[in-house]
């Protein structure tokens, strides 16, 4: 039992069911909360009004607010290098241990390892559980030890695999006690305000308190029979929109999966199905590290893009004059989050039909999205560009106008979120440009001038892109 230890907290913004905490109590006497404000991240960040900025620092204030209240004790919320901090708040403390829930991307793979060795040559041990993902690193792999690179048979093996050892929940209730705040943590220059880090609050229509996650998991408890029914319409509520509570960890991936194995509706398997790609990415990303920067497949390395600048700039600005393609980049742009068969049509448009590098692409949804996470954002890159491992095959390209009238077939997402088009009716709402003159006057929407005209023509955008996969 360590005398005290230093419980880190990352994308695990919770102080229920998190593995890493309850091992850090169960092994402790005294353990010290911290979070911390990563310098090498935060100077990243597009604007000093982040939204992913926003929602960690609600989950942290209800955090402090439940661990002053409830338990009289506090969390220590610092900024800066965690290799330096982590090591320096060890240190001065006369910490004896470290416990983290692990992390999966190369770059926090090295960061982990920096503050580790720096522990250890204090004597200080370093300790990483499982929390972030149901199966990690080798835990599921083909008969011959190899990573899985196709996503059905590895799912298969994941429910083949699955007890209720990895869903089990972590109860540190009766532990919570031991939570302390030393006296020496007064000379670490805590944050208590955004603006101390250098940010300000950022607009974003929901709260990243665990307490809305929970909400919003109880709410989806609900409907979870019709997901596979609803989800691939974005005006439909057939979604969970947990996202950004399972990058940030104010909700986890067990409660989930819990919640998904107790229904037996098609709606909750399917729903399973898509828990398990976040799985499937995370180990995809850890076993190819090269994919961060790289084509998955190698026969696509060397794929030259045209990548012109100002379809580039249409495309983010939702002004290419594809309304599917466009309201898909509006809502990205205004709530920082956008629905997958979106994100699917928004990603195949940029790289088949404006022949732009997926990378391109990617940075842009990096730099916004509010669920952002590197291994399933790469993969459902990756996917759509056709580079990536079980990727959709280059030949198979999306037609948004056809995607558009399937999925929003009266245009009732396109008009949310754009509206110039807001009089246009369904007939013409997925291809506004083949409105006449006078049909243009009596839905006072002027092509070209309300509305642009299309950046491209598809069907020969659509040659264009089999011939540069070809080519490669
Ligand atoms: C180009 C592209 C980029 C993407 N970028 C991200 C990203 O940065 N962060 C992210 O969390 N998801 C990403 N996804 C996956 C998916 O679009 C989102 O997880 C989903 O839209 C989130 O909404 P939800 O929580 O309502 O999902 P639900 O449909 O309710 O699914 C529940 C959860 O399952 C996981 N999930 C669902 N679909 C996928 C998937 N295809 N791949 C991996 N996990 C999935 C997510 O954690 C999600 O919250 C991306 C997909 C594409 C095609």
């Amino acid at each position: 039992m360590n005398k005290l230890s230093i419980f880190w907290f990352r994308r695990d913004l919770r102080i229920e069911d998190n593995h890493g905490l309850f091992e850090a109590l169960s092994q402790s006497e005294k353990v010290i909360p911290v979070f911390i404000f990563d310098t090498d991240i935060l100077s990243h960040l597009p604007s000093k009004k982040d939204r992913r900025v926003q929602l960690i620092w609600d989950a942290l204030s209800e955090m402090k607010e439940v661990l002053k209240t409830q338990h009289q004790t506090k969390l220590l919320i610092l900024h800066g290098k965690p290799t330096e901090l982590i090591p320096s708040l060890a240190k001065s403390t006369g910490a004896e241990a470290v416990f983290i829930n692990t992390d999966y991307e190369p770059a926090t793979i090295l960061r982990d390892q920096t503050v580790e060795k720096e522990l250890a040559k204090s004597g200080i041990q370093f300790h990483s559980f499982k929390d972030h993902v149901i199966f990690h690193r080798n835990e599921i792999t083909k008969e011959d030890g190899k990573p899985y690179v196709v996503f059905t048979p590895y799912s298969r093996s994941w429910k083949k695999k699955l007890t209720t050892e990895q869903t089990q929940h972590f109860n540190s209730e009766s532990l919570l006690h031991k939570l302390t705040f030393p006296e020496e943590t007064r000379s670490f220059n805590l944050i208590s305000d955004l603006k101390q880090i250098g940010f300000e609050s950022a607009d974003v229509s929901i709260s990243g308190t665990r307490t809305q996650g929970l909400n919003f998991l109880s709410d989806f408890s609900g409907r979870i029979q019709k997901y596979g029914d609803l989800r691939d319409f974005p005006s439909k509520k057939g979604v969970s929109y947990l996202s950004p509570y399972l990058r940030f960890g104010m909700i986890g991936i067990r409660e989930c999966v819990r919640m998904a194995k107790s229904g037996s509706s098609v709606g909750s398997e399917k729903w399973l199905g898509e828990l398990i790609w976040r799985d499937f990415y995370s180990q995809i990303l850890w076993h190819f590290p090269h994919a961060v920067k790289e084509s998955f497949n190698p026969v696509y390395k060397n794929l030259v893009f045209p990548n012109d600048e100002k379809k580039f700039k249409a495309w983010c600005d939702g002004k290419t004059g594809f309304p599917i393609v466009d309201a898909a980049m509006r809502q990205l742009n205004q709530t920082g989050w956008m629905h997958n068969r979106l994100r699917m049509v928004a990603a195949s448009f940029l790289v088949k039909d404006l022949h732009i590098d997926w990378r391109w692409g990617e940075q842009y949804f990096a730099d916004i999205l509010i669920d952002f996470d590197l291994t399933s954002n790469n993969g459902g890159w990756q996917w759509a560009a056709s580079t990536g491992c079980d990727a959709q095959p280059y030949f198979r390209i999306f037609n948004p106008e056809l995607q558009s009238e399937r999925f929003d077939p009266d245009g009732t997402f396109i008009k949310k979120y754009i509206p110039e088009l807001k009089n246009v009716p369904a007939k013409f709402i997925h291809c506004p440009s083949m409105m006449s003159e006078s049909d243009q006057l009596l839905y006072k929407c002027k092509i070209g001038d309300n509305y642009p005209e299309p950046v491209v023509n598809h069907k020969e955008a659509k040659v264009f892109a089999l011939e540069l996969f070809k080519k490669r």
